[in-house]
């Protein structure tokens, strides 16, 4: 590989600790920890691993975690009402629903119901369209961590073209309207299931954020020589070879290394950065209380 790899478990490690000083600032003001509580319904594996990693980033900055269990056979009532507890509990600061939930339940109504100043993943329609307004108050955390690695490794984006594939709420369209913003100042092209020439659309970028969840979809001909190149993806492939008999993968292809500037490796790259602006999200939710 020849691009510059972006160290995403680096960068968050230094953010992280961070969020350790600046949480004990805030304990010592509001006389006691910042807290995050997080509920998370059904028993899907790889959400549980998010929740895992969750609390140990929190135990690890001096966040206090609370941990709401529900069942898959949870109705949308019984998750408000758990959502409604948390929300009038003043000793808890960031309040978040691991994604996905079941069918059963409608997630544009759940991120209606937490309290927006609590809203530390930034999906409360109020803090989407504070974002938009160009004022926001939380912003979510997996395109804020990928802004980071971009202002780390000192990439430019003002004035360049930025394209990002996807287009949902959590990555996509955050990430374009952040990469918009004045003061990021990238101009922006966001890609989606139905754009009809992407590879082309995506040869102009110097800036690629790839949030698609297809693995290993952006090919080296997909990318001008020397862009950054920012995967977000994640996914878990079979891997004879491995001794867990899988391995992880993103949404680009390993070879773009050898025509990209730089890089986000995955695992190490996005996804620690994920966790580092969650942590940032609850202390700065926690001190706004102070
Ligand atoms: P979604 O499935 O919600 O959105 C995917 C987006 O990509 C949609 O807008 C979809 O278009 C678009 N898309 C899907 N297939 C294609 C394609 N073939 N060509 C162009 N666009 C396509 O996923 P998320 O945004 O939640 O997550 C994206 C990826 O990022 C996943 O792999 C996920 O696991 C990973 N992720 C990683 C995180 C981390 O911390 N590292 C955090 C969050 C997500 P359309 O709207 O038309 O359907």
């Amino acid at each position: 590989m020849t691009a510059i790899r972006i160290d995403g478990k680096v960068v968050a490690q230094r953010r992280r600790e961070q969020c350790r000083v600046e949480a004990s600032r805030v304990a010592q003001s509001i006389g006691r920890a910042p807290a995050l509580a997080v509920v998370l319904v059904g028993d899907d594996p790889a959400s549980h691993v998010y929740v895992r990693n969750k609390h140990r980033a929190c135990a690890e900055a001096g966040v206090d975690t609370h941990d709401v269990r529900l069942p898959d056979s949870c109705s949308s009532r019984e998750l408000r009402a758990a959502v409604e507890r948390i929300n009038e509990d003043d000793t808890i600061d960031g309040l978040l629903v691991q994604l996905p939930v079941p069918d059963a339940i409608d997630p544009a109504e759940v991120r209606g119901w937490i309290d927006p100043s609590k809203d530390v993943d930034g999906l409360h329609p109020e803090n989407v369209g504070l974002l938009a307004s160009g004022t926001p108050r939380f912003v979510p955390c997996t395109p804020a961590g990928c802004l980071e690695l971009l202002r780390e490794y000192d990439i430019p984006t003002a004035g360049r073209e930025a394209v990002v594939i996807g287009r949902s709420l959590i990555v996509g369209r955050p990430m374009a309207t952040l990469l918009s913003t004045k003061g990021v100042d990238a101009t922006v092209t966001m890609g989606h299931s139905r754009s009809g020439n992407l590879k082309e659309i995506c040869q102009r970028a110097d800036i690629l954020v790839v949030a698609a969840g297809q693995a290993e979809m952006v090919e080296p001909d997909w990318v001008k020589p020397g862009a950054a190149v920012i995967d977000v993806g994640i996914h878990r492939i079979a891997d004879a070879s491995r001794p867990r008999g899988s391995r992880l993968v993103g949404d680009v292809a390993p070879a773009v290394g050898e025509v990209a500037g730089h890089l986000t490796p995955v695992p190490g790259g996005v996804g620690p950065m994920t966790i580092a602006m969650l942590l940032q999200n609850t202390v700065e939710a926690a001190g706004r209380k102070a």
